[in-house]
């Protein structure tokens, strides 16, 4: 699937999940409320199933929804209800007024945050991690907005009967504080999406989310749990589509998912550059497929370094290994071990016996018998760790793209850094 088909078809599915949304809740409210309530277990359920695809995934930011949309509709059916009835038959005043919608505020305005600053999840520790502290910041940002509403809405009151005027708020769907939020969070979630189209569904569910909070109902909420369910299911199913995008010759990871796992990387990474010396003259010498044969086997060389490493073709006889949370001073053993491997690897390709008698011989070189020949090939390699404080992958990338332009230079089938 194109980048440009991606796009269309998350762009197709947002919009259907909306109008479902605006549709069902307003034409069938009554209808429908009934035995879409029955369905919580099972929404939440998906939901953990979800969350725990996602977590497998390492797709951090879609944990982070699915889980907080699942506890969202828990809270609402199970958690607050008994929390208010307890309260109720104590005869306490009211110490905690959360509710529902204070749940669904604090997830909106955290959805930008944890969107923006791209935490190393890339681990299932750091991802766990991640969802952990990212739950007890939703719980504690929760607590807040619904203790800072009643001040909120108590100054625009006396604002606006100071000044004389009708305050517009008292038939708003939202309060002033949710107002406020909602636009800052749109904007912020405009910018990601305009960053990555990607995140085109954290945006839909964003605006779910804030038509629940206008209008809180059992159908809405269950609504949005199914939406957000799926939303999350197919977002995460197509990066993983994406992420298993191989190479179709060497099956390692092709360039496209390497500039996806960029998005994933931590401050310090480090870069290898790798090029296939004098290919050029392999390929003269022992033909297309030959050639071919030996990139899969120098391919499954790379694609077995160890120290944390993933591979990917960055394209023609050209390789790259990502090592995340590595300086150069980490991996270079591990490269030196590399060229070493493979400088001394026999390759045994297949190779068409070639008789230079007649044209007639060389044209029907397809049909000569193949015999098997051992080869040795070597490679070059150029390394660079990321600049302190920059997550930029590209301009290492390029750095280490030099390092190996240095390495071809000293004669090949050498290791240079940046
Ligand atoms: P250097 O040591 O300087 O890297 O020399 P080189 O010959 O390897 O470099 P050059 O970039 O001149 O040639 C790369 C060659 O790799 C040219 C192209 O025919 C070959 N090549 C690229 N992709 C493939 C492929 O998928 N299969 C085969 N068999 N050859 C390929
Ligand atoms: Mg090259
Ligand atoms: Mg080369």
């Amino acid at each position: 699937m194109t980048a440009r088909n991606s796009i269309i078809s998350m762009l197709f599915v947002c919009l259907s999940c909306l109008a479902t949304m605006f549709f069902v809740e307003q034409r069938w409210h009554d209808q429908v409320a009934s035995p879409l309530s029955n369905l919580v277990p099972f929404i939440s359920i998906i939901l953990f199933v979800v969350v725990i695809f996602t977590l497998a995934l390492r797709q951090a930011l879609t944990m982070y929804v699915a889980s907080i949309i699942a506890l969202s509709t828990i809270a609402h059916f199970y958690i607050l209800p008994y929390f208010s009835e307890q309260q109720a038959l104590a005869n306490a005043p009211l110490m905690l007024k959360l509710q529902t919608e204070h749940l669904l505020m604090s997830f909106i305005v955290l959805l930008p945050i944890f969107g923006l600053i791209t935490i190393p999840a890339h681990r299932l520790i750091k991802s766990f991690l991640y969802l952990l502290g990212s739950l007890i910041a939703w719980v504690f940002f929760s607590i807040v907005i619904s203790k800072a509403e009643p001040i909120v809405i108590e100054v625009s009151t006396k604002v606006f009967s100071s000044i004389a005027m009708h305050n517009p708020f008292e038939t708003f769907w939202f309060t002033p504080l949710e107002f406020a939020l909602i636009c800052i969070t749109m904007v912020a979630m405009l910018v990601i999406v305009l960053g990555s189209h990607k995140n085109l569904y954290l945006l839909a569910i964003a605006v779910m989310a804030g038509y629940v909070i206008a209008k809180p109902s059992p159908v809405s909420i269950v609504l949005l749990a199914c939406l957000a369910s799926l939303l999350c299911l197919y977002s995460a199913i197509m990066n993983s589509r994406n992420m298993a995008f191989n190479d179709e010759l060497t099956s390692i990871p092709a360039r496209r998912s390497m500039t996806q796992y960029a998005d994933e990387l931590s401050r310090h990474f480090t870069v290898v550059m790798i090029d296939v010396d004098h290919f050029k003259r392999f390929n003269d010498k022992y033909g297309h497929d030959s050639g071919d044969d030996v990139l899969k086997l120098v391919a499954s060389k790379i694609a077995k370094t160890r120290n944390g490493a993933r591979a990917f073709r960055y394209g023609g006889e050209e390789f790259t290994l990502v090592f995340d949370g590595k300086y150069i001073d980490d991996v270079r053993e591990t490269i030196e071990d590399l060229r070493v491997e493979i400088e001394s690897y026999p390759m045994a390709i297949r190779v068409q016996k070639r008789s230079q008698k007649s044209a007639s011989q060389s044209r029907n070189r397809r049909q000569s018998p193949l015999r098997q020949e051992i080869v040795k090939v070597t490679c070059s390699f150029g390394i660079a760790e990321s600049l302190s404080g920059s997550k930029d992958f590209k301009p290492t990338l390029k750095r280490a793209d030099n390092a190996l332009y240095k390495a071809k230079k000293a004669g090949r089938n050498c290791v240079r850094t940046a």
